[in-house]
């Protein structure tokens, strides 16, 4: 059962983990100073999509530990994806490193997420940015949280008072790319008071949650560890997360994944322009 004392329990232990991961990903930049001599190597899944020595080893370093404290859990990985399919009972899943782009050219938007699903559903949200020591937090029903200090979305009402952040994926399809560039131009057109690429989904979330950003969409997101976390510390900030495509709220599957979120009238201003 996810009680409310089993869940600070999990909290507990996915905060300590992510501490871990994240001064993994700190120490290695450490000391390069700019110089191009990171302590990490890069593996390329696509000409785009990367991968370093360091997303295996925080994977690793959460898994291992998680795998220990609790058997009977289940688990899902970016880098290891041992279950692909989200089951019943609990289920965590982890995003090692989000932004490994940003991490690599030590662009300070990355971060470690650990989520935990139980019965298909997210109830504990974890993400730490280690550039920037914030640990977001949020359990089901208990609000969230950046270092200990309550958040929630922002109060925007309309598209002119809004700063919403989107981003290009690694899809370099044609059809991919006229979507995300005319889903901008209509923002601009809407008068929209800006719009980033952050280049990270979970720490967009975050800054949702923490309301810098009024709102935040992408399609064809990697998979389910991106937006596991996210999402709950979202909802717990008073916000919605909805399907972009459909303006259905959120289902989670594995696969691709087309993410909305913000206060709920920024979020229905955005669907009206995609
Ligand atoms: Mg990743
Ligand atoms: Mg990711």
């Amino acid at each position: 059962m996810a009680t409310v004392a089993a869940l600070q329990t999990y909290l507990r232990e996915a905060k300590s983990l992510a501490r871990i991961a994240g001064a993994v990903q700190r120490g290695a930049h450490d000391g390069d100073g700019g110089s191009g001599a990171p302590g990490f190597t890069i593996d390329s899944k696509s000409l785009v999509d990367l991968v370093t020595s360091v997303d295996r080893e925080c994977e690793s370093i959460i898994f291992s530990k998680l795998k220990r404290l609790y058997p009977d859990h289940k688990f899902i990985g970016e880098e290891s994806a041992s279950e692909v399919e989200l089951s019943s009972g609990f289920v965590w899943c982890v995003d090692p490193v989000d932004g490994t782009t940003n991490f690599v050219h030590a662009y300070p938007a990355y971060c470690v997420s650990i989520g935990l699903f139980y019965e298909k559903k997210p109830v504990l949200g974890v993400i730490y940015d280690p550039s920037g020591d914030r640990m977001y937090t949020a359990v089901k029903g208990g609000g969230a949280f950046c270092n200990n200090v309550p958040m929630s979305v922002d109060s925007s009402k309309t598209l002119p008072e809004a700063v919403v952040a989107t981003n290009f994926g690694h899809s370099r399809d044609p059809e991919v790319l006229n979507r995300q560039i005319g889903s901008m131009q209509r923002l601009a057109y809407g008068n929209i008071r800006g719009v980033r690429m952050v280049g990270s989904c979970c720490v967009s979330m975050c800054r949702v949650a923490e309301g810098v950003l009024s709102g935040y969409y992408e399609e064809m997101v990697g998979g389910l560890w991106d937006v596991a976390a996210g999402s709950i510390i979202v909802e717990e900030a008073g916000g919605v997360v909805v399907n972009m495509k459909t303006g259905s709220p959120y289902t989670y599957t594995s696969g691709k994944q087309h993410i909305l979120c913000g206060n709920a009238t920024i979020v229905q201003a955005i669907l009206d322009k995609l």
